[in-house]
């Protein structure tokens, strides 16, 4: 039901809309015998680049504590993904691209990130040829200009996969893709250290989210990928069965040896030979105020950050970490009798469960 204002077109939308929280997976009669038959490997055939891709499909985002050149390395070992955050040096990306191609190269639409880029892919082009996967990445991507944006970087670079987010509706799904998008990247407001609900009132329920822009992609033959908002593996099984191709991390990640930053020694810890270790790692969102004091020379005066810092318990290494997301996610799959990742979303039956029934069933 829609309400309509006769002072001013305000509207209230009654659908409900769900978060990973609000779910549960029912379970379904299986025939498979084992976690380990269960395939976790995806392939995709890109709709605008005609390029492939063949791995697990999550992500570690590209936030400068954990999109880093050493968490590439160890999730490589997992078929799995890196953005690599867009602050490393232009001697570092071509050197770590010319030896990785598998990564997502991430970049912003600001000038001084397309100069950088294309002096990267220039290092590159002679040799093994410029990084295939893209991230264009804003905070909105709802702005014509970021639309304009795409278009142009589609009709310069015609063979390379570009992955361009952030929005979270049908429509600006659909606007994205058919502006040269392969993948639309889906979250706005669910990151772990976002702030940009409580300082804009503006964001939309993930799951709700991914479902929707899921099915405007595949509409077209595009493909989108989840980002934020997972705390678990469950949370990442949900995504996958609501749709989601590919999955990016960065909270679940944080706080590993892979992971650069701060460590802080709040606490006494030690490891087996009795070494200090430290008890968090320093976190921060890429528009908090620690980001831009970092990388910018502090917060812009005509805006707020959006993005927060907080303390993540030091977990050691990520692959202890890998395994854990890895298995959870296969036992979802033989929870639900997909004997692989495509087969999830047609398994999935989702249960409102909670509070979020009171909300949808007026209780
Ligand atoms: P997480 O997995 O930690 O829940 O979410 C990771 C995602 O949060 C990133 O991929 C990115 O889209 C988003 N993100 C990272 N930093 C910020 C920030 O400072 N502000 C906002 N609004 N989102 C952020």
């Amino acid at each position: 039901m829609r309400y309509h204002f006769q002072d001013n077109d305000m509207r209230i939308d009654n659908d409900p809309k769900l978060d990973f929280k609000d779910v549960l997976i029912r379970p379904k009669r299986s025939t498979l015998t084992s976690r380990k038959s269960v395939d976790l490997v995806k392939n995709y055939n890109f709709r605008n680049s005609r390029n492939s891709w063949t791995g697990i499909p999550i992500i570690a985002a590209n936030m400068d504590h954990c999109g880093t050149l050493a968490m590439a390395k160890a999730l490589a070992t997992f078929q799995m993904d890196v953005a690599l955050h867009k602050h490393y040096h232009e001697d570092a990306l071509v050197d770590f691209f010319s030896k990785h191609s598998h990564h997502w190269y991430s970049m912003g639409t600001a000038i001084e990130d397309l100069e950088k880029f294309e002096k990267v892919n220039d290092r590159l082009r002679p040799h093994q040829g410029p990084p295939p996967y893209v991230c264009i990445d804003v905070a909105n991507g709802y702005s014509e200009k970021f639309v304009e944006f795409v278009k142009e970087f589609r009709n310069n670079h015609p063979y390379t996969t570009i992955m361009a987010g952030n929005v979270v509706t049908g429509e600006m799904v659909e606007q994205l893709i058919l502006a040269g998008a392969d993948v639309v990247k889906v979250g706005i407001g669910p990151g772990s250290v976002c702030t940009t609900r409580k300082m804009t009132g503006i964001g939309y329920p993930q799951l709700s989210a991914v479902i929707e822009c899921a099915d405007a992609a595949h509409g077209l033959g595009g493909l989108v990928c989840a980002d934020g908002g997972c705390t678990t593996p469950g949370d990442i099984a949900k995504a996958f069965g609501a749709g989601a191709d590919f999955v990016m991390l960065g909270g679940m990640l944080a706080g590993h040896d892979e992971c650069d930053g701060h460590d802080v020694y709040n606490e006494p810890n030690h490891d087996d030979e009795g070494n200090s270790i430290p008890s968090h790692m320093k976190f921060y969102g890429m528009s908090s105020k620690a980001a831009m004091d970092k990388h910018s020379g502090g917060v812009a005066e005509y805006r707020a950050s959006e993005g927060k810092e907080v303390l993540v318990p030091y977990r050691g290494r990520v692959e202890n970490t890998v395994r854990e997301i890895l298995g959870g996610l296969r036992s979802a799959c033989t929870y639900t009798g997909s004997r692989n990742l495509k087969e999830l979303p047609k398994r999935t039956t989702f249960i409102i469960v909670g509070q979020q029934l009171n909300t949808v069933y007026g209780e």
